[in-house]
């Protein structure tokens, strides 16, 4: 598949969902794969990539942006807080936001760096253990403890266990961002962003689909 395909098949699933064109972004997870095939994506055009570590990131887009100029990039994996001020200079959008440690450290900063990134709520939908993530029922008063802290929440975020039904974990996700009045939906991977579509993703996160498969590496 290549980057055109998958852009189609999104139009296809908003479509099929009667969802506007254009209601959903695509994150090109671009984690682990060679310099040659992101920069292939870049030179189609597309400007929204998904990192699942700060330090590869911090290595890898400074160069790009210089060639590209300004390029959206989400951080998609977990965030040790003593990386908080290098990813929010690093990030447009942050998804892995998931302990009250890391929104107090995202509250200083905001004050301090004068902007702040989208944050997205990571929800251990399949409570697995070892997943981060807040659990399903701690969701209501984690997104309540952001705001307190001014915080806007702009998502929730999940990744279902790999051995389940997807579409429960994204109904799931949905129900607890509806009665949260939370609007955006991180949801959906190369082999399911068209249910997650279905299912009112806002932001689908697809890296081996476009960029084909990731050699060593993170999962
Ligand atoms: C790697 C990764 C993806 C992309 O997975 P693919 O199956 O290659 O599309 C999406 N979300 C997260 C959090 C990831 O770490």
């Amino acid at each position: 598949m290549s980057l055109t395909d998958i852009i189609a098949q999104i139009a296809k699933a908003e479509a099929k969902a009667d969802r506007p064109a254009g209601s959903v972004q695509l994150i090109a997870v671009s984690k682990v794969q060679p310099a040659e095939r992101v920069d292939a994506v870049l030179k189609e055009g597309h400007r929204l990539f998904g990192e699942n570590r700060v330090q590869e990131a911090a290595d890898k887009w400074p160069a790009f942006r210089e060639t590209y100029g300004s390029v959206d990039v989400h951080l998609i994996g977990p965030l040790q807080t003593n990386k908080t001020r290098q990813a929010m200079e690093l990030f447009q959008a942050i998804h892995s936001v998931d302990r009250p440690k890391l929104a107090n450290t995202l509250a200083r900063l905001v004050q301090d760096l004068g902007h702040c990134p989208e944050l997205f709520i990571q929800v251990n939908t399949g409570e697995e253990q070892q997943k981060a993530g807040v659990l399903p029922n701690e969701t209501d008063g984690f997104v309540a403890f952001c705001r307190s802290l001014d915080l806007p929440i702009a998502g929730l975020m999940c990744i279902p266990p790999v051995d389940e039904e997807p579409s429960l974990h994204f109904a799931l996700l949905k129900k607890l961002a509806d009665r949260n009045g939370v609007t955006g939906l991180s949801m959906g991977m190369s082999g399911d962003f068209e249910s997650a579509i279905a299912l009112g993703a806002t932001h689908v996160r697809v890296g081996s689909a476009i960029f084909g498969a990731r050699t060593g590496g993170t999962a």
